[in-house]
């Protein structure tokens, strides 16, 4: 008697729709290589943080940079762009390397002019990290220089080791943030959940097969530049873009008319927001000296309490407040 067939559950379906997306061919590789290459030599966005070899300087990037220059700059530009758009970075970024052009200069910041600096940018924990980073990497005298190396700053993660790595230092090593997710996945048409931990290995290992050995850098910047422009979230450009002959969500969206470039990658539900409620304190110190406000320069004096250097917003000032409650 034959043995009753099995259901397979949810985990085993999800793993089997990213086991049957195909690695890129030889051909493939090559031909997306230098279309890619070809397109982000002729269209790349002129940022204040490109590198001289991506034809891109500025006045704050001298045209001739050593490695370990470059690395400062990829480093501070990279950690501003997460979770924030290029047109708000420029300026912060502009400032920044005007108050610290070099590493050396940042090491010898204190926490309360980095926060300074980043107000209004958020996560202030990253400017924490660059802070904490830099002095590491002065102490040690040397640049960390390869990807591995790198993940062992604090604050340096996957995604910005591989930027650094490959950008200043020509490591063969891909980058992987959410518009290289986004190119990926419709390149592949992989339609599993973008977030699940078989889905990001994949999707990393694809584009580690694509970096261009010659200019990595360059590669993994022109692969961001195409989602971060024509391959955008709800509204691709495909009929300008330079790998749509590769892009298995484009053939299969002029197959069928169901289907649509921007059903990859798949959309998911995000976390609900928990809302935290606190009472706040606005205290005014009333009867101060006369004498002190004037050579302060100050109108009214506030009360202000520092946060714990561990936690959320470590080091920052604000009103005295206490929580009344949390959402769970
Ligand atoms: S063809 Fe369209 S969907 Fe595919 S990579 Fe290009 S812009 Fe993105």
């Amino acid at each position: 008697m034959a043995a009753p067939k099995r259901r397979k559950s949810a985990a085993v379906a999800i793993l089997n729709a990213t086991d049957d997306i195909e690695d890129f061919s030889k051909s493939e590789t090559l031909a997306i290589r230098s279309s890619l290459l070809r397109w982000y030599d002729e269209n790349s966005r002129d940022l204040p943080w490109r590198t001289p070899s991506a034809g891109a300087g500025s006045l704050l990037m001298p045209v001739k940079v050593d490695e370990e220059q470059r690395a400062y700059v990829v480093w501070v530009s990279e950690v501003m762009l997460q979770q924030t758009r290029v047109p708000t970075v420029m300026g912060y970024f502009n400032r920044w390397m005007e108050k610290w052009p070099t590493i050396r200069d940042l090491s010898s910041a204190s926490l309360e002019e980095v926060n300074e600096m980043w107000a209004g940018l958020g996560y202030y924990r990253r400017a924490r990290f660059l802070l904490e980073g830099a002095k590491s990497i002065v102490d040690e005298g040397k640049f960390p220089r390869s990807a591995s190396e790198l993940l062992c700053v604090k604050g340096i993660g996957d995604y910005t080791a591989g930027a650094i790595a490959s950008i200043a230092f020509n490591e063969v090593v891909p980058v992987v943030d959410g518009n290289v997710v986004r190119v990926i996945t419709r390149l592949r048409a992989i339609s599993a959940n973008p977030k699940e931990a078989g889905t990001v290995k994949l999707i990393w290992k694809l584009t580690r097969q694509l970096v261009d050995p010659s200019r990595p850098g360059d590669f993994n910047q022109a692969l961001m530049e195409l989602g971060a422009t024509l391959c955008s979230s709800t509204n691709p450009s495909c009929s300008k873009c330079p790998v749509s002959d590769h892009c298995q969500a484009f053939l299969l969206s002029k197959k069928s008319q169901k289907l649509k470039v921007t059903d990859y990658p798949t959309k998911v539900a995000k976390n609900k927001q928990r809302h935290d409620f606190a009472a706040v304190s606005v205290v005014e110190i009333a009867e101060l000296d006369e004498q002190i406000l004037n050579d302060n320069g100050l109108k009214h004096v506030f009360l202000l309490v520092k946060r714990p250097e561990n936690g959320l917003l470590a080091g920052l000032w604000e009103f005295p407040s206490v929580i009344l409650m949390k959402e769970v």
